[in-house]
């Protein structure tokens, strides 16, 4: 004949289980609360144990487990209102939910737990009781974390030209493309422009190529204070530079690249000791035109500022 199950030898399993664990009657009185999770609440099965006081171990205010919400057998937009969205229904275990949450009061500061509630039926299709079970994974959460991180940053750098801190001419390819879209899409004007510093190469030849990078810095940072909040500016290549307008017409394109060449005529370089060098620069102004290709639109802003350079440099040219 079969042994019954020693019921002795179940509730000092569930003690010792690895895993924190707790059961809640159908009235919700905790009826067993084990050792894992002594260790990670700092509540004792004395504390809890024949009370309704298992909130206490988690939140400052009283408010229901989810081994209560699925006691109750409570409605799915319930247990959301409670865990915003970060709640599923476990796939193994009919009625049972897991949650994955922080919790601010637990540890030193706070710990993410990943816990499952399982109701437990009684034979007439009622309750006995709801068992719950808490992994503490704050530690592979922070590597997530440092990961989603690393990826960002790594991210950013890929498309960061390090010199001047615009964007690199990669991004710019992309960029375009996507804001020639966009402005297909919603038939709006995109503008272009593309500039390169004048008599660069006499700049190098008489400073050094280190002076030569600095102006370049001081370049980027004359476009950025002079840029509008929409419009995005890359280093397109050495000593070139290009930004992209959306929703803007050429002619207003050109009142923005004629503030970059203002900006930077009147900045004052400094290559040598109390010296005051000033540099200029030309700049191609284009709008895009209805279904051109981007190389098109790019060659059509590269011509302007080669017009520019040829009238005299140190000029603005809106491309025809
Ligand atoms: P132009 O007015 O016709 O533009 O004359 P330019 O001397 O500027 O001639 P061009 O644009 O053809 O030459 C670019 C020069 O810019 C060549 C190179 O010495 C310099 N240059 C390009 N990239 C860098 C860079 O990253 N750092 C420094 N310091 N100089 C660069
Ligand atoms: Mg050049
Ligand atoms: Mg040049």
């Amino acid at each position: 004949m079969k042994k019954k199950p020693d019921g002795d030898l179940l509730f000092q399993a569930l003690q010792r289980i690895s895993v924190p664990t707790f059961v809640i009657d159908r009235d919700h009185i905790v009826t067993h609360w084990n050792l894992a999770l002594e260790d990670l609440t700092g509540y004792t099965a004395a504390d809890m144990v024949g009370t309704r006081d298992h909130w206490r171990a988690f939140y400052a205010a009283e408010k229901p487990l989810l081994a209560d919400h699925v006691l109750d057998n409570v409605r799915e937009h319930v247990i959301d209102g409670f865990y915003d969205g970060k709640h599923r229904k476990s796939s193994l275990i009919e009625g049972a939910y897991e949650v994955e949450d922080f919790f601010p009061g637990l540890g030193d500061d706070g710990r993410w737990l990943f816990f499952t509630a399982t109701p437990i039926p009684d034979a007439d299709g009622g309750m006995l009781g709801a068992v719950q079970t808490l992994e503490d994974v704050t530690e592979r959460k922070k590597v997530e974390e440092e990961l989603r991180e690393s990826e960002t940053r790594y991210r950013q750098m890929s498309i960061t030209d390090s010199l001047t801190k615009l964007y690199n001419s990669r991004h710019f390819f992309r960029q375009l493309r996507q804001e020639i879209e966009r402005a297909k899409r919603y038939d709006e004007p995109l503008s272009l422009i593309l500039l390169d510093i004048d008599n660069f190469k006499g700049y190098n030849d008489s400073y050094g190529h280190l002076e030569g990078d600095r102006v370049l810095a001081v370049l980027a940072e004359v476009i950025r204070l002079n840029l509008r909040i929409a419009d995005t500016a890359f280093r397109y290549g050495g000593e070139e530079f290009t930004v992209i307008l959306p929703e803007t017409e050429g002619e207003n394109a050109i009142l923005v690249a004629e503030r970059l060449r203002k900006g930077f005529e009147e900045t004052a370089l400094s290559p040598l000791p109390r010296s005051e060098v000033h540099m200029t620069i030309s700049v191609g102004v284009a709008q895009y035109v209805a279904d051109e290709q981007e190389t098109v639109f790019i060659k059509r802003a590269d011509s302007a500022m080669y017009t520019a350079k040829t009238s005299g440099k140190n000029r603005v040219f809106l491309a025809r």
